[in-house]
């Protein structure tokens, strides 16, 4: 089965990088503001691990929300980086770019404290595996570490802490804040791993 990975450059799409060796590696330009630093950690942590990459261009960011597209977020949102449909918007995309390009197995780097997303919880991934399969192409979606933490996929896939830090996790730019959820949780989550490192 050859895989492709939806590669962010943040710790659970770089922790899948790195234990599974997907033959492809895929970072979407979908509109976001943290692109720039996305791609710019997802290509040098492809480069490093000799896996291929490549970047998909799709200009999204007229229906995007929240930090991630500079904004406050709207009232009522599960999370400052709320942007509606946006796993659902990036596992299309990188399903249609997989079909005439071999891989018939999408991992995307999910892991259990996404749940309080509705698109980061099982059953959703299970229902958009589902619904690829009611179309053509034999994709299958999978979220190896959707019943962990981002702490525990990187012990599960063993990951180096000098690896573990060439990921890009900001929400709100292209340079690390230092403030935002995302750099929050890299935070927690490599002090959780590497515990006496960081
Ligand atoms: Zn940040």
């Amino acid at each position: 089965v050859q895989r492709i990975l939806l590669f962010s450059g943040g710790l659970d799409s770089l922790a899948l990088a790195f234990g599974m060796r997907p033959e492809l590696t895929l970072t979407i330009d979908y509109g976001q503001t943290s692109f720039e630093g996305e791609v710019r950690a997802a290509r040098a942590a492809a480069g490093a691990l000799g896996l291929r990459h490549d970047v998909l261009r799709a200009d999204c960011g007229s229906v995007g929300l929240g930090t991630l597209r500079g904004e406050a977020p709207l009232a009522g949102a599960p999370a400052a980086e709320w942007w509606p449909f946006r796993n659902q918007l990036l596992v299309t995309l990188a399903a249609a770019y997989a079909i005439p390009r071999g891989p018939t197995e999408l991992l995307i780097g999910c892991v259990v404290t996404d749940a309080f997303h509705a698109d980061g919880r099982p059953g959703f991934v299970s229902a958009l595996n589902n619904l690829l399969n009611l179309q053509e192409g034999e994709i299958q979606v999978r979220a190896p570490g959707i019943d962990m933490t981002t702490a525990e996929l990187l012990r599960e896939h063993r990951v180096p802490v000098d690896v573990a830090t060439m990921a890009f996790s900001c929400h709100v730019g292209k340079d690390v804040c230092g403030e935002c959820g995302g750099c929050e949780k890299f935070q927690y989550a490599m002090t959780e791993a590497f515990p006496g490192r960081m």
